[in-house]
C-alpha cells in the first residue's frame, strides 16, 4: 500500500501523530482481508457479509468496510442507524447497510434518503417502513429479524405468527433476508443451537419467502446446516478466535505497543502506584509506560506487557494515563523512554488478554480507547 492509500485511509484526517501519541495501534486491513476470504472458504457458495458495527469493533469501520469491498464483500451491518449514517457517508451508494437494532421510530425518513436496509425486529418497525415505502413511492429494502431463541432482539413467535395474518403487512417492502442471531454458537455442543435453528426455519416459513442469514463468526463453525444464504461474521474478521477452546483459524488484526514515558531503579520495599499496593521484594528496575485505563485497558485486564518477547508484568495499579512495569529482567539502559513495548501483538493476542482480564476479545476491542496514533497497514 503506499503513502497516498494509507492516509486516505487512516479515518479523522487529522488523527493523532506518532510522536504525540502514547500508544500506536496497528490494524492490518490485509489480515481482515484474508480473514474474509478464510470464512468465505468456509462457507462454500454461501455469501458472506461483514459486521462492521461499534467502529468496526474498535477498528475502524470505514476503513473496514473499504478493505473488504476490495474482496466483493457488499453487504454490511451496523448496529446502529447513526452507524448506517456514517458509514453509508464514508463508503458511498452501492453496498447494502442493514441497521441491526432497527430503526428510531420517526427516523425512516432519514434511513431511506441515505439508503440503508431496515432490519425490521417488530409489528410496528414494519408498519413504519411500510408507510415509509408509501411516502417514498417506491419498495424499500429490509431484513426481517426473528426471535429464534435468544430473547433479545426481533419479532417473537407470536408476533410473526400475528403479523402474517395481515396479507398486505409487507406490502411495499423488499425482503431480502430473514434473519435471526444465535446466543451460542461459541458452544458447538450446546443444545440451544439446534433448537434456534428449528425454531428459525419454522418462523421464516411464516414469513414472505426470502433468503436466510443465521450465522455469525462462531455459527459458520457450526457447520452447513447453520449457513444459510448470508453469513453475518464480525468477530473473526477482526482475528478474535471464532471456535473457542480450538485453534484459531484467524490471522492476527490488531497491534498495540506503549511508549515508554520514564525509568527508574528502587529499592526493597518501596511503594509503588495509587494504593501502594505493590511494595518491592527487592530492588526493581521500573518503566512507565503512556497507557492506563484511559485507553479502553480495564483496571483488571491482562497484566503484564512484553518486548523483545520477554514479559514485563505490571506493579501496582493501573492508573489513568500509565502504568508501571517490572522491567528488572533486562540489564540498566536495555529499556529506554521511547521505547515501544507490547500490549496486543505475537506475545499477547486479543484472546489472551480478554483471558487474562475474565472477559471476551469482543469487549478488549471495543473498548480500545481513541487516543491512539492508528496506523493501517496492508500485509
Ligand atoms: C454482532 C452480531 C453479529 C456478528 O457477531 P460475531 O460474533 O462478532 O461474529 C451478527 N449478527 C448479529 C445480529 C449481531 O448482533
Amino acid at each position: 500500500m503506499n503513502d497516498a492509500s494509507k492516509r486516505s485511509l487512516s479515518g479523522d484526517a487529522a488523527g493523532v501523530s506518532e510522536a504525540a501519541a502514547g500508544a500506536i495501534l496497528t490494524i492490518d486491513l490485509g489480515a481482515i482481508r484474508e480473514n474474509y476470504r478464510r470464512l468465505k472458504a468456509q462457507l462454500g457458495g454461501v455469501r458472506c457479509a461483514g459486521v462492521v458495527k461499534a467502529d468496526g469493533y474498535g477498528l475502524g469501520a470505514t476503513q473496514v468496510a473499504s478493505a473488504l469491498m476490495k474482496d466483493g464483500c457488499d453487504i454490511f451491518f451496523v448496529a446502529l442507524l447513526a452507524e448506517g449514517l456514517v458509514l453509508r457517508k464514508a463508503i458511498g451508494a452501492g453496498p447494502d447497510i442493514y441497521v441491526l437494532n432497527g430503526l428510531p421510530p420517526g427516523s425512516e425518513p432519514e434511513a431511506v434518503a441515505a439508503g440503508l436496509c431496515a432490519v425490521i425486529n417488530s409489528g410496528a418497525q414494519l408498519t413504519a417502513w411500510r408507510a415509509a415505502a408509501h411516502g417514498a413511492g417506491r419498495r424499500l429494502p429490509a431484513a426481517i429479524q426473528v426471535d429464534s431463541g435468544m430473547s433479545r432482539l426481533g419479532m417473537a413467535p407470536a408476533e410473526v405468527e400475528a403479523v402474517v395474518k395481515d396479507t398486505g403487512a409487507f406490502a411495499g417492502i423488499d425482503v431480502r433476508y430473514v434473519i435471526s442471531h444465535l446466543a451460542c454458537a461459541d458452544e458447538p455442543r450446546h443444545p440451544a443451537n439446534e433448537q434456534q435453528r428449528l425454531a428459525f426455519e419454522r418462523l421464516r416459513a411464516l414469513l414472505p419467502e426470502a433468503p436466510a442469514s443465521l450465522a455469525n463468526s462462531s455459527g459458520i463453525f457450526l457447520g452447513p446446516r447453520y449457513h444459510y444464504d448470508l453469513a453475518r461474521p464480525g468477530a473473526a474478521l477482526y482475528g478474535i478466535n471464532p471456535t473457542p477452546g480450538a485453534p484459531n483459524p484467524m490471522l492476527p488484526v490488531v497491534g498495540l505497543r506503549a511508549k515508554v514515558a520514564q525509568t527508574r531503579g528502587i529499592e526493597k520495599g518501596t511503594g509503588v502506584g495509587y494504593g501502594h499496593s505493590y511494595h518491592a521484594e527487592g530492588p526493581r528496575s521500573l518503566a512507565t509506560i503512556s497507557f492506563g485505563y484511559a485507553d479502553g485497558w480495564l483496571r483488571r485486564s491482562a497484566s503484564a506487557a512484553w518486548f523483545e518477547g520477554v514479559r514485563l508484568p505490571f506493579l501496582g495499579r493501573v492508573s489513568m494515563d500509565s502504568i508501571i512495569l517490572d522491567i528488572s529482567a533486562f540489564p540498566p539502559g536495555k529499556l529506554r523512554e521511547g521505547d515501544l513495548v507490547e500490549l496486543l501483538g505475537p506475545s499477547q493476542s486479543v484472546d489472551d488478554a480478554a483471558g487474562h482480564a475474565g472477559t471476551i476479545g469482543y469487549e478488549i476491542l471495543a473498548s480500545l480507547g481513541t487516543r491512539f496514533h492508528r496506523r493501517y497497514v496492508d500485509s
